[in-house]
């Protein structure tokens, strides 16, 4: 019997799954005995690190997209239909056009969300570079912006765990540029009681932020922003007035999965090493949509995603389980508009970030560059 494999979800994770599968299993592909399918919401593939970029005019918009086809590998029947209803009993799963896919093995790798809406006054009152509407506004408001208060304001659950450091960092880089840092203070915001929340990235953020007087509020939950007042206030009754505030919202992830009942807030309850959902032997989850407590990043789905493309490649062809994944996550992190580091780490080794070098920014910068060989699962 041929083995059918569903991806749900075309983004980095879901496309870096096929085109591994197809690679290791391009015999089987051949003599019809595996086959594999993919659900998508879109016809492009937006590359979202490179947003980070945007409201410093340092990337165009037509670098962030290809078409979603030619990012997969051809053998891949790629659907614009996204998926309605996941039915893990049933093994299928049926679309908003109505047609169902039955599957043998299930990927989940519907991403994340920003949830801008769920905090009174955020769509109205704040900047955003985490989608690309909000990116263009926020790149508007900096051309603007002639010196004040600003305030990065930073929300959890959220994916690309060192973005707000860097939007942080490349902020007050970007206006020493233009001469406005002697008029401008940065006051930076995180919901508990350290920078970040990893540790050794907190303790190595702190002294980087008092070398430029960059501020902080620590313990800071959003509860609500006045965009008359031009205000920020927090559940602990903080209130920080802004001229331009920069927030991280809050995510959640996709819609199907909670309409499915297959996890609150939109997070699949999985396996932390077999990156198996939890009660299901033949559904995997990868990505952002994972509950599992580890940076929701592009390199952590791609880790993921590697160890996915050996399981599912080992059960088809031989009926047995390859490999666990080891919580691995690989993060480049912008000090500022010439200079870099970078943080490695997996569920025994913390990360330890070093000093920032400019070598490290041009390796981000050639990595970022090297994000469409990843997705085609060439790295
Ligand atoms: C500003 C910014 C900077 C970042 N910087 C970095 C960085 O430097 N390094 C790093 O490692 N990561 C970074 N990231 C994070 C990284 O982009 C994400 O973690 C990564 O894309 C997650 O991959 P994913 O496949 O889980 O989700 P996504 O790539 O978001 O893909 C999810 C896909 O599922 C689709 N989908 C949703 N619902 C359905 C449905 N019902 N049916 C079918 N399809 C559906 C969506 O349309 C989407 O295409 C950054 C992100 C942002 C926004």
């Amino acid at each position: 019997m041929a083995k059918n494999v569903l991806i749900v979800g075309g983004g980095l994770s879901g496309t870096i799954v096929a085109n591994g599968l197809c690679r290791q299993l391009g015999n089987e592909m051949r003599n019809n005995e595996v086959s594999i399918t993919m659900l998508g919401a879109t016809d492009t593939h937006m590359y979202q690190p490179g947003l980070l970029y945007l409201p410093f005019g340092r990337i165009r918009e037509s670098e962030l997209f290809r078409d979603q086809r030619k990012v997969l590998d051809r053998r891949v029947p790629y659907h614009i239909d996204p998926a309605k209803q996941i039915d893990v009993e049933g093994n299928q799963v049926v679309t908003e056009s109505g047609k169902t896919y039955s599957y043998d093995y299930l990927v989940i790798a519907t991403g994340s969300r920003i949830r801008p809406e769920n905090v009174p006054g955020m769509e109205e009152g704040a900047h955003w570079f985490y989608d690309l509407e909000g990116a263009r506004k926020m790149r508007d408001a900096l051309e603007a912006f002639e010196g004040g208060k600003i305030v990065v304001n930073v929300n959890a659950p959220h994916k690309c765990p060192v973005a707000p450091l860097e939007i942080t960092f490349m902020l007050h880089d970007y206006l020493s540029g233009r001469g406005l840092m002697d008029k401008t203070e940065i006051t930076y915001t995180y919901p508990i009681g350290r920078l970040h929340a990893l540790e050794p990235v907190a303790m190595w953020t702190q002294p980087e932020f008092d070398k430029y007087g960059i501020k902080y509020e620590t313990f800071f939950n959003t509860k609500e922003v006045d965009p008359a007042a031009k205000t920020i206030s927090s559940e602990e009754e903080v209130t920080l007035p802004y001229d331009l505030l920069v927030t991280i919202p809050p995510h959640s992830g996709a819609q199907v999965i909670e309409d499915s009942d297959l996890g609150a807030g939109g997070w699949v309850p999985t396996g932390r090493e077999s990156l198996l959902r939890e009660g299901s032997e033949n559904v995997f989850v990868v990505g952002d949509t994972t509950n599992i407590p580890i940076s929701k990043a592009g390199s952590t789905a791609h880790f993921e995603a590697d160890t996915i493309i050996d399981n599912i490649a080992s059960l088809c062809t031989e009926g047995r389980w390859a490999r666990n994944y080891d919580g691995k996550v690989f993060c480049f992190i912008e000090t500022g508009m010439s200079t870099g580091t970078y943080v490695w780490f997996n569920y025994t080794t913390p990360p330890n970030p070093g000093p920032p070098s400019q070598m490290l920014h041009w390796f981000k910068l050639a990595y970022n560059r090297m994000y469409w060989l990843s997705a085609r699962g060439l790295l």
